[in-house]
């Protein structure tokens, strides 16, 4: 199955594909995390992406675009894959459109994670992430056993630069601004399919299940 994740940043989406790529044996492809991994390493795509990211804004569609096509050539994208963060504008959404076709290959379904404001701020302020392996906590909903560090690997975890609070109100504007036609785009398409992302995270996966045709 070929997937794409939509939705305001903090909706879960980065949660939900962890779970559901690894039960269904599919990649789960964030461009967030390989962006990021990207800037850690000083790669000519991390120099390039960096003040972009900081400030709350999009990389650049070209970059991101070639990023997500050589991703996408990897064998273990071939019993499908989650898109999680990707596409985020309309251009990002026909590159991948044209990227698939090459494949001989199309999207499945969109999955739009609806979750309002205020709950976005409030995920998002308390989240930390592990450094090691990209797990996603949050302080008072998904604490680690033990504060600061990964249940899954020791690491250690973090505040992302851009969970700080003037930087998520950036990144809500840019959402608005840029993402939500994709929620058009992918309806328009018959692809786009809801879940209400407000709930706990066993609640969302059991609606994300649903919606992909994966549990009744
Ligand atoms: P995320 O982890 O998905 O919240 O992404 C973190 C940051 O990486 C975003 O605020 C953007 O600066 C950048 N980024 C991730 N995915 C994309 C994308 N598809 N297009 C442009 N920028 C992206």
């Amino acid at each position: 199955m070929r997937v794409v994740f939509l939705g305001p940043p903090g909706a879960g989406k980065g949660t939900q594909a962890k779970v559901i790529a690894e039960a269904a044996g599919m990649a789960h492809i964030s461009t967030g995390d390989i962006l990021r991994e990207a800037v850690a390493r000083e790669t000519d795509l991390g120099k390039k992406a960096k003040a972009f990211m900081e400030s709350g804004g999009l990389v650049p569609d070209d970059l991101v675009v070639a990023m997500v096509a050589e991703r996408l050539s990897r064998g273990d994208c071939a019993k499908g894959f989650i898109l999680d963060g990707f596409p985020r504008t309309v251009p990002q959404a026909e590159a991948l459109s044209g990227t698939l076709s090459g494949m001989k290959a199309s999207l499945d379904a969109v999955v739009y994670f609806k979750v309002d404001d205020e709950q976005v701020v409030e995920r998002l302020s308390g989240r930390r992430m592990c450094r090691k392996c990209n797990a996603n906590y949050h302080v008072a909903f998904m604490p680690p056993k033990k504060a600061g560090v990964c249940d899954k690997c020791g690491g250690e975890l973090y505040q992302r630069d851009d969970d700080k609070p003037e930087t998520i109100r950036r990144r809500l504007k840019v959402y608005y601004d840029q993402t939500a036609d994709l929620i058009r785009y992918y309806r328009e398409r018959g692809l786009l399919r809801e879940v209400d992302a407000s709930a706990s995270p066993e609640a969302v996966l059991g609606g994300v299940k649903r919606a992909l045709g994966l549990a009744k």
